[in-house]
């Protein structure tokens, strides 16, 4: 690694460190029906929406989060995978996920990695930089993803958690949390809602996130 990218990565931890207030975590954690700990948030999708959730929470001290992602390391979002495009559409100076902290911008990365001069120069940001930033967003401020690990349902659990039912290549595993926050991107838009099963007539019906309401009069009764 360039000394500019170790000197940024060092300014990135003195500045959050600046900002940590008050650095204790405030939420009483759940535990599950046999007692195992759930999450306080579980984020689907390790976009940079994802990543931008995951920061912001971790940042008002919900650190007891998750972030899963269908796809392999690097490969999230349209970046390296669908985009036809090879540069992003909006202008440089846009931030991102950073949250307005300077250090953490894709400007404060390109000039480390590049140069002050190659920024100047730069028109648009190209998709596989904007990827590799992405990676480096999530590593220096060590976001708790993990990857090749698909929502495939979402239920209400006893509790008043939520069960998510999370396909890996080792098989089917489910994952309590107290919330969960969907950043699935624009092609999920296409199959919409988590389908999941009534815990009591066991009919399908649509798990929506933000009324917790179900299509299917028995789930409202599992809610209770
Ligand atoms: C070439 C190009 C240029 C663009 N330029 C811009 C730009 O300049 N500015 C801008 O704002 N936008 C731009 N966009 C749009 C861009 O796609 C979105 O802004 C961005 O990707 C949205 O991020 P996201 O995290 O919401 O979704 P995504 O980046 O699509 O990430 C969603 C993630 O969720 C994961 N996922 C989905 N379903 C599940 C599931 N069930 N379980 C687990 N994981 C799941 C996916 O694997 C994916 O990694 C551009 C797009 C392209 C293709």
């Amino acid at each position: 690694m360039s000394s500019a990218l170790i000197a940024l990565e060092a300014q990135v931890r003195v500045d959050l460190a600046k900002i940590a207030h008050p650095n204790a975590e405030w939420l009483t954690p759940k535990l599950g029906p046999d007692s195992r700990p759930a999450l306080d948030v579980l984020v689907v999708g390790a976009g940079q929406s994802g990543l931008a959730t995951a920061f912001g929470l971790m940042r008002s001290q919900v650190t007891n989060i998750l972030v899963l992602d269908k796809s392999e390391k690097g490969r999230e979002g349209p970046w390296l995978t669908y985009a036809r495009m090879h540069t992003l559409r909006s202008p440089k100076h846009f931030t991102g996920p950073d949250l307005d902290i300077p250090s953490l911008t894709y400007q404060s990365w390109h000039e480390a990695r590049f140069g002050e001069e190659d920024w100047r120069n730069l028109d648009l940001i190209s998709r596989e930089l904007w990827a590799e930033y992405l990676l480096w967003f999530r590593r220096i401020l060590d976001l708790p993803v993990r990857n090749g690990c698909e929502v495939i349902e979402i239920s209400p659990a006893a509790g008043g958690l939520l069960a998510a039912k999370v396909q890996t290549a080792d098989g089917v595993d489910i994952v309590l949390a107290a919330r969960s926050c969907w950043r699935r991107g624009r092609k999920a838009w296409a199959t919409g809602p988590f389908r999941s099963r009534c815990a009591i007539c066991r009919r399908r019906f649509a798990y929506m996130r933000r009324s917790r309401s179900t299509s299917c009069p028995c789930a409202a009764n599992a809610l209770r």
